[in-house]
């Protein structure tokens, strides 16, 4: 049960992110904001909303109170921020298109932003609910502060990350031979949601499926001779980890160790390049083009990182093309990887809060090349 003091905390906090967004509706000139379930949703009140077909939605208007509309029998759930939101249900036999178009008001001529993840069905019958509103992306309101993490967030960052390497340690002091990449997967995952974290995802791809990065983990049985890549996660109170490890299974050849070392090594560069004010393409550029002078450049496929937090991936990315500058309090992931298909693939990830004085990785799990059996 959360305390009087902890209840007052919580509304202060989520009133001073609404407060926040309403300026910056200001900033942009949009009179209204429109956000369904989702982390943006979970960002600006705390609440976890059923993803459903019944429309459930905060309306957020430049100035003054903002509304929640809801379907009648999820009215309960919202009890606790009865402080933060007017609330409005709708009945089951309602339209709530056009009770948002009631408590919204009339919406002719105005700019009406919309959260990025909300289910298309939802914003068309919006669109024939308040006609003559122009409709434009909620990310640019959103993502200046969502971005950037307070003191809290980060605590919690930090936490989620050492308690995902903490399941890193005890897992790799067992052998994974013999199993499948699946059975291995939920042994990972059990020891990370153990730690008293959210339902664990993650991938598991061993010897030549390690070369496709976001392989589907399958039955096939991991043997002696793999390079095996663990990529995964949990929550903890809606904040995510996200680390990689790659081990391999008894001893490796030369060309694994030679391009370990080399992903090692762009991981290391790229956090050494974090700093405030440094485009973010610069810090995928620093792992890049150390795997470049190594002969590898074809092989890193994907980005350096994405940012993480209430997602496992937003804003800000870390890609050839973003010229965002780095501000002291943003969490992203360092991810570079080389892939030879066919045969093996490493990665090496690392959850890194830049800092006015640069990286600070939220992941301490040994980076060491790591033999098991
Ligand atoms: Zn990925
Ligand atoms: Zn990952
Ligand atoms: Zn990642």
């Amino acid at each position: 049960m959360a305390t009087e003091t902890e209840r007052f905390a919580r509304t202060a906090r989520y009133h001073d992110r609404l407060e926040r967004t309403q300026d910056e509706l200001a900033r942009q000139g949009i009179d209204l904001l429109v956000v369904g379930p989702s982390a943006d949703l979970l960002y600006l009140i705390g609440y976890d909303a059923h993803l459903s077909e019944r429309m459930s939605l905060l309306l957020l208007p430049r100035q003054g109170d903002p509304s929640y509309v809801v379907p009648t029998l999820e009215a309960p759930l919202l009890a606790d921020l009865q402080d933060l939101v007017d609330i409005h249900p709708w009945e089951e036999t309602q339209a709530p298109a056009d009770l948002v178009a009631r408590v919204a008001g009339s919406l002719a001529g105005k700019t009406v932003a919309i959260a990025d993840q909300l289910w298309s069905v939802f914003l068309l019958r919006l669109q024939d609910a308040v006609p003559g509103a122009r409709w434009v992306p909620g990310s640019p309101v959103i993502r200046p502060l969502r971005m950037i993490k307070d003191g809290r967030e980060i605590e919690l960052m930090r936490d989620v990350a050492r308690r995902t390497d903490d399941a890193w340690e005890e897992f790799v002091s067992r052998p994974i031979g013999g199993m499948t990449e699946r059975q291995a997967m939920d042994r990972l995952a059990a020891l990370t949601h153990g730690r008293d974290l959210g339902p664990a995802f993650g991938i598991c791809a061993s010897g030549p499926h390690s070369a496709s990065p976001h392989h589907h983990t399958g039955d096939r049985v991991i043997e002696a001779g793999d390079a095996v890549v663990f990529d995964w996660g949990a929550t903890l109170e809606g904040y995510y980890s996200d680390v990689t490890r790659t081990v391999h299974v008894g001893p490796p050849s030369r060309e694994f160790a030679r391009v370990y070392e080399v992903v090692l090594s762009a991981n290391q560069a790229a956090l050494d390049a974090v700093r405030p004010g440094v485009p973010c393409e610069d810090i995928d550029l620093a792992a890049r083009s150390l795997i470049e002078a190594e002969g590898y450049g074809a092989h890193f496929i994907h980005r350096l990182g994405h940012g993480l937090g209430l997602d496992v991936h937003e804003d800000p990315y870390l890609v050839t093309g973003n010229a965002m500058p780095l501000e002291s309090g943003m969490v992203f992931s360092d991810e570079p990887g080389i892939y030879l298909k066919g045969r093996f693939g490493v990665r090496i990830e690392d959850a890194v809060l830049s800092t006015d004085t640069g990286g600070e990785r939220l992941n301490e799990a040994t980076r060491e090349l790591t033999i098991v059996s």
